[in-house]
């Protein structure tokens, strides 16, 4: 069987390819969905997957839901358990990701949020790397600044909100980079990456752009913050960044669902530290490794188990 084998689409765990939208789907037409990104990880030492942080995930899905006027008729426990039984139905032995995505599914012509007939539907994938984690990647500043909130918000994690992120890591790949590094509306701060958040280490403080800087409020994110106050005992700063800040840090790391802990060894050219992964990026994500697999009892309440 291909993988995956299954969807979950309006309201049935159906065979994947029986799931599927009219060409006159407004959401196709307008990019008004609100999707999310979950990870499953295969701990092969137990033979075992586990979901990563998968309330939080629907958590803010249905909190987005809000912004876009899209109403989930599923609660947060009913989301995880249908995620869990398409997980057990593909049977994966290989680190996978689970894509949510609620949608205006009506037929009708106009971008609106109202009057629209509504549908949600769920199907993973296995996924290994997004991002060559093992060694640093060299990263630009984009052209194309993120898009503010008044216009389209992105911490709401809105479909066709993702052509701006596209823009971005197109032009970094066209250019030769790894991935981009995005602005905020008016080239002010440093907001995040296309897909991922960003986090700079310098003398010794860590510090991440506040959620006010148009960033997606990342689960990952929020991860680094509690590793390393537990870990290493570092309150993370949630301030403004400044691109030339960017220049002359100690360390730079991007994070998120796809990217995980993803070392930056490069911006615009110019190495961060020696250009290779700094000793706070190496341990959180040794961290993060051992955290999302279920190998940090402490954590274990992150970990649903498939
Ligand atoms: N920012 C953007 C724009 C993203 O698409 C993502 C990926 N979901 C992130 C940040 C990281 O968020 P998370 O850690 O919740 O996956």
């Amino acid at each position: 069987m291909d993988n995956p084998g299954f969807a979950f689409f309006e309201g049935k765990i159906i065979p994947i390819e029986q799931a599927r939208v009219d060409i006159r789907t407004n959401a196709l037409q307008y990019g008004t969905g609100i999707f999310e990104g979950i990870r499953c990880y295969w701990n092969e030492k137990n033979k075992t997957n586990y979901v990563f942080r998968m309330e939080d995930h629907y958590r803010r899905f249905i909190l987005n839901s809000r912004i876009m006027m899209i109403d989930i008729k599923y609660s947060i426990e009913e989301l995880c358990d249908i995620t869990v039984e398409l997980l057990k139905k593909e049977g994966y032995e290989e680190d996978s990701y689970v894509r949510p995505f609620a949608y205006n599914s009506g037929l009708n012509i106009g971008p609106k949020l109202i009057g629209n007939k509504q549908d949600l539907f769920i199907y993973t994938i296995p996924l290994g790397e997004y991002l060559d984690i093992s060694k640093t990647i060299s990263v630009c500043i984009s052209s194309w600044d993120r898009i503010p909130d008044n216009s389209i918000p992105p911490r709401a994690k809105i479909s066709g909100s993702y052509v701006n992120a596209a823009f971005q890591k197109t032009e970094a790949l066209l250019n030769g980079y790894d991935e981009a590094l995005v602005l905020t509306a008016n080239g002010k701060h440093v907001s995040e990456g296309s897909a991922m958040n960003v986090f700079m280490v310098k003398n010794g403080n860590l510090i991440t752009p506040p959620v006010t800087d148009e960033i997606l409020e990342g689960i990952t994110r929020d991860t680094v913050i509690k590793l390393a106050k537990d870990n290493e005992n570092i309150d993370v700063q949630e301030r403004s960044i400044d691109r030339t800040e960017l220049y002359i840090a100690d360390e730079l790391f991007f994070c998120g669902t796809g990217a995980q802990i993803s070392p930056i060894g490069s911006v615009d050219k110019r190495p961060v530290g020696n250009g290779e992964m700094g000793p706070l990026t190496k341990k959180l994500q040794e961290l993060y490794f051992r955290a999302v697999k279920n190998e940090i009892s402490k954590y274990s309440g992150w970990c649903r188990k498939v």
